[in-house]
């Protein structure tokens, strides 16, 4: 029988559960260390949690510099005496952010006993889930209507598939305009795209690319090219 705490040993990565539920060893000297974090964005506020339940070091090693006076980094927020609890922006989350979700199961909830935050965020959605009528509006409130359609041109998608599979390095200093054109940026697919993420067409073609990689499987359906498609424009 091997010790759960015998000697230290790096988790292999796979991509399914049998290494991922596996808990850590504790590595060798631990006790001795501290840690510093600078910024307290999601960034440092996950990696402190995930020292504490996977490196398993006492929290009060661990220290976040903050150079902002108030902390949360782009995920800053504050508790208003008469609006209650705001955050600049909405907030998009979807189910595959593991290490978010992963996280989140080992955060109790403050209000739920025995629940964990996960659990808070799931059943929230089930019991009150919340959808758009309308998805984008223009002219002061009047509804886009990009009817479901994507209408990108055989170029616009071309371009697009490019961008996709282009090496990082190649990418360097180009914006979205540059790279996608103006056949593109007329598409429904960038109206969507746009007002999703905040993007601008002068916005860096990389981070475009980075964007469709994390979030490709939110493209659903048949993407056709326009010219394939009765009465497109
Ligand atoms: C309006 C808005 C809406 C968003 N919507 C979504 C969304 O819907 N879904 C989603 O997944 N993401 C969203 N994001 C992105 C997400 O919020 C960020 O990617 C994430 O918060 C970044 O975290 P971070 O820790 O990497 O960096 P940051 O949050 O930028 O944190 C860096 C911190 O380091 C501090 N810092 C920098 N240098 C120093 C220094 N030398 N000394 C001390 N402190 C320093 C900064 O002040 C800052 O607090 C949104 C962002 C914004 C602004």
């Amino acid at each position: 029988m091997v010790s759960p705490t015998s000697t230290h040993y790096t988790l292999p990565f796979s991509s399914g559960n049998f290494s991922a539920f596996v808990k850590p060893r504790k590595p060798d000297g631990v006790d001795e260390k501290k840690a510093y974090f600078i910024g307290s964005g999601l960034a440092s506020l996950a990696g402190a949690v995930f020292l504490i339940r996977d490196g398993q070091m006492d929290g009060k090693k661990i220290t976040i510099m903050e150079m902002d006076p108030i902390p949360g980094g782009a995920l800053d927020g504050m508790k208003e005496q008469n609006r209650g609890f705001v955050i600049r922006g909405g907030r998009e989350l979807e189910n595959h952010y593991e290490c978010l979700w992963d996280l989140f199961r080992s955060i109790p909830s403050l209000e739920v006993p025995g629940a964990s935050v996960l659990d808070e965020v799931f059943y929230l959605n089930k019991d009150d889930p919340n959808y758009s009528r309308c998805r984008v509006t223009h002219n002061r409130g009047e509804p886009a209507k990009a009817g479901n359609r994507f209408d990108l041109t055989d170029e616009a998608m071309n371009k697009l598939r490019d961008l996709f599979m282009a090496n990082s390095e190649d990418l360097e200093g180009k914006t979205i305009e540059g790279e996608l054109g103006e056949e593109f940026l007329e598409s429904n697919f960038w109206l969507y795209w746009q007002t999703m993420f905040g993007y601008e067409k002068w916005h860096s073609a990389l981070e475009m690319k980075l964007y469709l990689h994390r979030f490709i499987h939110h493209v659903k359906g048949e993407v056709l090219p326009v010219s394939t498609v009765p009465n497109a424009r």
